[in-house]
């Protein structure tokens, strides 16, 4: 063989061996790189998946924007606080950050880019970060902007504010008279007043050091009851008996000033599972009040009633009444109609606050009705006992965690129960759990106000 054959040959066997295995490997290469191509976009689908349920889950609104100032991502909250995001930085921050400082601070290049905005009676707190971040895995710098609502924390602190104002006024007032007074007499009263006008000016000293001394005590008892510090003993008593008591008490307070207390009962079995000495100061509130608006030779009627499953005291006066305008206020603290006409008895202006939260703790509520010169009608509801026990047996039985006092009592009082009865009254015919002759037991009890 001639050296040019051996040659051809070899060049024929390369391109026989080598093109094809060229090829393969092309096509390896192209499947691989296709492959590559298909899991890099499953990746970034993933992550753009997961990065937007992430943004979704959050409970503040994100708004991000990329170096070129455009729009890359946003949540449902945010766009629910904006409506549609706008889709650059500058115009986001021309609409919503002018008058908060927050565009002035982004042009200045200040490193604390954050301010507050009102936004359809809702308080948002901006801040706006330069960050390097990723997203769909690749890595951007740019601006995220977060939103959170601060309404409820706003409104708190403003709260915080009023009250303590409230509170140094109230405390200010008795202060000073105190002061004013001790001063005088400690300067030249005691030698050259009368003893009669030290005597009255001691006893003016006196009245309003117990004045701040229950103030203090109504700020004391609020502040328990807003710690979620206040105790509760919850008993099975008769709201009806309760209510006659009190009257009882304050007949001749109000004899005093020509006005005639009555007390009636319009349903029998007023039972209720309550704190009585909670239910024993909302009705001394009540009375007082009414006693305390009443003019002289005015008459105030109390009496206890049903509707359905909840019992009702009413306390009504024919009193000084109270203008609309005022009446979704007096539950408030310190409101009061008439400033100088409440301390001159020696109202806190805490009263029907303090009521009303009591009231809430034993499930109940006050409700009031008032004309201005006719008079007023404040009504406490309850929920009898039956109700009480009668829910907590569903819970009970359904397993579920007691919710509040109420129900811890109510829990308490259906152990016991369940310790005295036999096995036949707790289970019917098939074995199972009988609720309805339970509850019937149960009502029985109640409504006698036996061995419970
Ligand atoms: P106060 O210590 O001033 O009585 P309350 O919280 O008990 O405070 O009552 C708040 C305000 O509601 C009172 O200052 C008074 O103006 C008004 N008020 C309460 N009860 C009556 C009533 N029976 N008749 C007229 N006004 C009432």
């Amino acid at each position: 063989m001639s050296d040019s054959t051996i040659v051809l040959v070899s060049v024929l066997v390369t391109a026989v061996i080598v093109i094809p295995t060229m090829l393969w490997r092309n096509k390896r290469d192209r499947r691989r790189a296709d492959q590559n191509m298909v899991r890099t976009m499953r990746r970034i689908a993933n992550e753009r998946t997961e990065s937007q349920a992430i943004l979704s889950s959050l409970d503040v609104g994100i708004v991000a924007y990329g170096s070129d100032d455009r729009l890359i991502a946003s949540n449902p909250i945010a766009e629910a606080y904006f409506g549609v995001i706008p889709d650059s930085l500058s115009t986001f921050l021309d609409r919503y950050g002018a008058d908060n400082g927050m565009r002035a601070a982004y042009y200045l290049e200040s490193d604390d880019i954050s301010g507050e905005l009102d936004l359809d009676g809702c308080t948002l707190r901006l801040v706006c970060q330069q960050h390097p971040f990723r997203v769909a895995g690749e890595r951007f710098s740019g601006h995220i902007i977060t939103a959170q609502d601060v309404t409820l924390f706003r409104r708190q602190e403003e709260q915080r504010k009023i009250f303590v104002a409230n509170v140094s006024h109230e405390l200010k007032t008795p202060l000073t008279t105190i002061k004013s007074y001790s001063e005088t007499l400690l300067d030249w009263g005691i030698d050259e007043k009368s003893r009669e006008d030290i005597k009255s000016d001691v006893a003016r000293i006196y009245d309003d050091s117990v004045r701040m001394e229950r103030l203090i005590s109504d700020l004391l008892l609020l502040s328990t009851i807003d710690g979620s510090r206040f105790h509760v003993k919850m008993v099975l008593f008769d709201l009806a008996e309760c209510a006659r008591q009190i009257c009882d008490r304050f007949v001749d307070q109000a004899a005093s000033k020509s006005i005639k207390l009555e007390f009636s009962v319009l349903s029998r079995h007023t039972t209720v599972l309550a704190d009585r000495s909670s239910v024993e100061r909302i009705l001394t509130n009540l009375v007082v009040n009414a006693i305390h608006y009443t003019e002289a030779g005015g008459h105030i009627r109390v009496y206890t009633g049903n509707i359905v499953d909840d019992f009702y005291i009413k306390v009504v006066d024919n009193g000084i009444g109270i203008e609309k305008a005022d009446l979704e206020n007096i539950f408030r603290r310190f409101y009061r109609v008439d400033k100088t006409g409440s301390r001159a008895f020696g109202g806190t202006g805490l009263g029907l606050s303090i009521a009303q939260e009591l009231a809430w703790m034993q499930r109940g509520r006050i409700e009031v009705e008032s004309e201005h010169g006719i008079g007023s009608q404040f009504t406490l509801f309850l929920p009898s006992a039956r109700r009480i026990l009668r829910e907590s047996l569903f819970e009970v039985s359904n397993k579920e965690k007691p919710r509040d006092a109420v129900a811890i009592a109510a829990h308490e009082v259906i152990r016991r129960l369940l310790g005295e009865l036999s096995r036949g009254d707790i289970k019917d015919d098939t074995g199972s759990f009988d609720l309805r002759g339970l509850l019937d037991i149960i009502e029985k009890k109640v409504d006698n106000r036996t061995g419970l």
